[in-house]
């Protein structure tokens, strides 16, 4: 039943298993201070699927 409602979730069977593949640094402006952030590029081992996370630096 839980597989089932993931199914329907997320349109895929498996739990993704995330690999960082890259990361590089990102600043962006908030309130006229800097915010210095890395970003993370995750890839999933099975399916490829791609998602960014960002860190907080
Ligand atoms: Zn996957």
């Amino acid at each position: 039943m839980l597989r089932i409602l993931k199914f329907l979730i997320t349109g895929d069977w498996h739990l993704h298993k995330w690999q960082c593949v890259a990361t590089y640094n990102w600043r962006e402006k908030n309130y006229g201070n800097y915010l210095n952030y890395e970003i993370q590029i995750l890839e999933c081992e099975h399916c490829g699927k791609r998602k960014k996370f960002k860190v907080k630096g």
